[in-house]
């Protein structure tokens, strides 16, 4: 049987840029031949996004659109099409050319060799100086210490899925989504075929995020939704503060009940603050560590996920 591609492609005020992706992309299609959608889903657009898309839907019956009544954001967008597509792969794609419609025939070409996930990673266009090289490092070795699923840097929501990765994904039923973490769910997303490509500026438009507050967002994101070990950390470092209490008040009592010397009135205070901030910061994180546990199980992920081969 003759297998098909669907492409989701999320689009906020992206008049600027629809109809010239839709011309690069039918002609990587040609190039392709296969059966395809091109599924536009309009994230409450302002400007004549909807309306371009409906002009391309009559020139290319390929051409499916998805209207969100409101902006709900990239994430919503990408599930929503992820839930509409019908094609045995679906490529999640941005709408602004920053992701190269030529980069999805080589990830067509993975899948047919037997991928069923081809990630994308940007290169960076210009070098980026030491210091920035090593600030991203060590985000990026904070984050993966602090959250239990790893988090590759630089890996953009630029994807391909194979149908029955969809179907894995579709089980998740969160509402605060994150693609990245999810995927690490799922699978060992080292072992997965990465292809490097150039990213350039947006062919038209600004972009709707910010880098340092985007940035925030899924490093907390990352962590909050995948991990308690935070909430761990506040225990040892609790314990680490009640030693040095006891180390404290050890001192205050052999300097002036056995040595008999005069002991200063903060060291005693000091000893009364790090014993009680460890004793509230150590019932905190226990507490915390309950809710933690309680967010995680509400999510109902799923134990496994597993391929299945009979003869
Ligand atoms: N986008 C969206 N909804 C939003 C924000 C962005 O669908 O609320 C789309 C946007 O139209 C683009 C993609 O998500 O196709 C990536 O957004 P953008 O290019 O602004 O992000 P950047 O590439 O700068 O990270
Ligand atoms: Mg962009």
């Amino acid at each position: 049987m003759k297998k098909s591609i669907s492409l989701v492609i999320s689009a906020y005020n992206e008049e600027g840029n629809v109809k010239e992706l839709h011309r690069q992309l039918s002609e990587v299609l040609t190039g392709i031949k296969m059966d395809a959608e091109i599924i536009f889903v309009n994230d409450g657009s302002r400007d004549r996004t909807l309306l371009y898309c409906h002009e391309l839907q009559k020139i290319d019956k390929r051409v499916k659109i998805v209207n969100f009544t409101k902006n709900f954001g990239h994430e919503a967008a990408m599930i929503a099409g992820m839930e509409y597509a019908k094609g045995d792969a679906v490529i999640f794609m941005d709408a602004d050319l920053q992701n190269p419609p030529t980069v999805m025939a080589e990830m067509v070409k993975l899948w047919q060799g037997g991928e069923k996930i081809v990630l994308t990673r940007r290169k960076n266009q210009a070098n980026p100086g030491m210091i920035y090289k090593m600030c991203q490092k060590l985000f990026y070795w904070g984050l993966n210490f602090l959250s239990e699923v790893k988090i590759p840097k630089s890996m953009p929501d630029f994807r391909l899925l194979d149908r029955e990765y969809v179907d894995f994904l579709k089980k998740f039923d969160e509402r605060d989504v994150l693609f990245r973490g999810m995927l690490s769910l799922i699978t060992d997303v080292e072992k997965l075929s990465v292809i490097e490509y150039h990213s350039p500026e947006r062919l038209s438009g600004e972009t709707k995020y910010k880098f340092s507050l985007r940035s925030i967002k899924l490093a907390v994101d990352s962590v909050i939704q995948f991990s308690v070990r935070p909430l761990y950390l506040a225990m040892y470092f609790a314990i680490v503060i009640g030693f040095i209490s006891f180390g404290l008040g050890a001192y205050v009592i052999i300097e002036k009940f056995i040595m008999g010397n005069r002991v200063p009135g903060y060291a005693a205070i000091m000893t009364t603050i790090t014993f009680t901030a460890a004793v509230i910061l150590f019932v905190l994180a226990i507490i915390g560590i309950y809710i933690g546990k309680i967010h995680l199980e509400t999510k109902k992920r799923p134990l496994f996920f597993a391929e299945y081969f009979e003869k």
